[in-house]
């Protein structure tokens, strides 16, 4: 068996360039979707301003993607589809600062090797065009042909000689949403391209050249934008901007949350790691933000070329990124709250009078539009009286309508306002410079509560106690070479915990006020977080989970009688409180009406 029969045949062959080019496609081409995800960056690489996908039967049958890009001159088109033949980059150096979304030269290759393929291009310097044809992997000799300025590639008949794969396919129906999503990410990035996508008789357009938020309108949709804060921030080398949704805008899957690492879309375990803990104790239990978000890094602090597919990178300082990240979504989060009223004068009456369904009956009159309600949508009617300092506020049927109306210089009105009554024990309302406000007693006095109980928490270090009985761990032994070198840092986090063992770990302390927790799953958490993340937050992370609890009991409970005096003062906390918009489960803690929502309610000025 062993001894080596000098007449046989090596069994170590080189595999032909064929079958290599076919193992590469398994990887570059998934499914119909990944093609047009390749041929769509190419156009783009090639600095298309228009770019047309056209699939049939989802792309199985065809995908044909046609650009006005710079194009390719005759003598290269055999070259685009030899692999690992690229214009892109040309030495070692190149890789370390790929500024194109293509570098690998495989995808256009990969996909030759399982379709029949074609490429008619005219490059810019060139009268007319040539085309090539590529069949099961046999090109045919480049003949001339007519296309404006651009390139046109089509793959026909994808996976025909590889049955197995094109067995895997999903429903067409399946494949065609991959399509699709592919293009609408693509789409997000870059604003001042056009695309369009046909597939038979459906189509998705109005993805015209416009401007960022418009581009963020077409994929995300009208109301994300509204409902959604911009952010952009710049640290010592990256930068973080774009939208992410306000807590009370959320998902029930994730399905639009797009990440972008220097223009190019990524699914990234750390990143969504920091965007979850942004949003753990503003959102609702089980639901999903949605995001646009584009980091922008010097190319060296990120390789691009980690998965054949290019929708994985490695960041050189993953936890600066995770805590970039995290801190500045977390930042625009909590400045989330009722925003001090600042006079615009007219100009700002320029916004339409919004529409019932644009507020609150929708249930779009959540809290963090309130700010932007203050700004834009002001009515022209002047500031109705606030209650002096001195007098008490006006209830329910006792307010003078002649005083609200009179015009004066109006003190400065709380955002809130100020408080008029309580319905059935379970709402405050209140009246402030644009209409009418309504707060859940409940949820807004949770929140408080819980804000404070978190920034007592912050300011004392978090108290430990020793373990009556030691927790004993079996780990890996990486994880506890880890909690050896890392030791020293982890009683700061709540917890002491040794190594006891080549492969086991003992928790002898751990944080007082988790008191009968399940230890061992915490310690797996904490130290799962180190492996990943190189730090961890699992011990704060649920200690304000125990704190929301009993912020929640120690609240006012609905049905509770509150005098004039206690509800302003309840308005007052709220807006000095952050995330003063949502309750602790991520529910809306007030809403508000300005006149022109209540106005319309009575179909008053129309
Ligand atoms: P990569 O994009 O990684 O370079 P591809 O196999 O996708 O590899 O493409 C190979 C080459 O073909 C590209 O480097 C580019 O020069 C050329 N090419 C492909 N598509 C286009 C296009 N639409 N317009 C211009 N050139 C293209
Ligand atoms: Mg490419």
């Amino acid at each position: 068996m062993t001894s080596a029969d000098p007449a046989a045949p090596p069994r170590i062959r080189p595999l032909g360039a064929f079958v290599a080019n076919q193992i590469a496609a398994g990887e570059v081409v998934e499914r119909p979707a990944s093609i047009v995800k390749e041929l769509v960056e190419n156009s783009l690489d090639a600095g298309a301003g228009d770019v047309k996908v056209d699939v049939e039967q989802a792309g199985v049958r065809r995908v044909r993607v046609v650009d006005d890009g710079d194009g390719i001159l005759p003598d290269d088109l055999p070259l685009a589809v030899a692999r690992h033949a690229t214009s892109k980059i040309a030495s070692p150096g190149d890789l370390a600062a790929v500024a194109t979304l293509g570098f690998r030269g495989e995808a256009l290759a990969s996909a030759a090797s399982v379709s029949r393929l074609a490429i008619t291009s005219r490059h810019r310097a060139a009268d007319h065009a040539w085309r090539l044809e590529v069949e099961g992997g046999q090109e045919r000799a480049v003949r001339p042909a007519a296309h404006p300025q651009g390139t046109t590639v089509e793959v026909a008949n994808l996976f025909f000689n590889t049955p197995a794969r094109r067995k895997f396919l999903k429903t067409e129906r399946t494949e065609l949403v991959h399509i699709e999503r592919v293009v609408r990410r693509v789409a997000l990035a870059q604003p001042a391209v056009g695309f369009s996508l046909r597939a038979g008789s459906r189509s998705l357009d109005g993805l015209v050249p416009g401007s960022v938020d418009e581009r963020m309108a077409a994929v995300l949709g009208a109301a994300f934008v509204e409902r959604s804060v911009a952010v952009d921030e710049t640290g010592a080398d990256l930068r973080l901007w774009g939208r992410v949704a306000v807590p009370t805008y959320s998902d029930s899957r994730p399905t639009r949350q797009y990440l972008f690492v220097n223009g190019r879309p990524v699914r990234d375990p750390l990143a969504a790691h920091a965007v979850r803990q942004a949003y753990r104790d503003v959102l609702f239990h089980g639901r999903h933000p949605a995001f646009a978000l584009f980091l922008e890094l010097a190319p060296e602090l990120v390789d691009v070329n980690v998965h054949p597919t290019k929708d994985e990178v490695r960041f050189r300082r993953s936890r600066d990124v995770h805590d970039f990240l995290f801190g500045k979504l977390a930042r625009a989060l909590r400045d989330l709250r009722p925003a001090p009223r600042v006079d615009t004068g007219a100009s700002a009456g320029a916004a339409a009078p919004p529409g019932r369904d644009r507020f609150g009956f929708g249930g779009s009159a959540h809290p963090a539009n309130l700010a932007r309600m203050f700004h834009e949508v002001r009515d022209e009617r002047p500031a109705p009286l606030p209650p002096g300092p001195s007098e008490p506020a006006p209830s329910g049927g006792h307010h003078a309508p002649g005083a609200s109306l009179a015009p004066r210089a109006a003190p400065a009105v709380p955002p809130l306002g100020h408080a008029l009554a309580q319905v059935h024990g379970v709402y405050v309302l209140a009246q402030n410079a644009d209409g009418l406000v309504i707060v859940d007693m409940h949820a807004a006095h949770e929140r408080i509560t819980y804000e404070r109980m978190k920034a007592q928490l912050l300011a004392g270090s978090v108290r430990r106690q020793r373990l009556l009985v030691p927790v004993a761990l079996d780990v890996a032994q990486a994880e506890a070479d880890l909690v050896e070198a890392r030791g020293a840092e982890l009683p700061a986090l709540g917890v002491v915990i040794e190594r006891s063992g080549a492969s086991s770990v003992v928790v002898r302390e751990a944080p007082a006020l988790l008191g009968g927790a399940d230890i061992e799953a915490l310690a797996r958490d904490l130290i799962a977080d180190l492996v990943e993340f190189g730090a961890s937050d699992i011990v704060r992370e649920r200690q304000e989970r125990m704190l929301a609890g009993a912020a929640c009991h120690a609240s006012a409970r609905a049905g509770r009688r509150l005098t004039l005096p206690e509800m302003d003062a309840l308005l007052r906390d709220m807006e000095s409180t952050e995330n003063a918009g949502q309750c602790n489960h991520g529910r809306p803690t007030f809403v508000a009406l300005p006149m022109a929502a209540l106005d319309s309610l009575f179909l008053r000025g129309q």
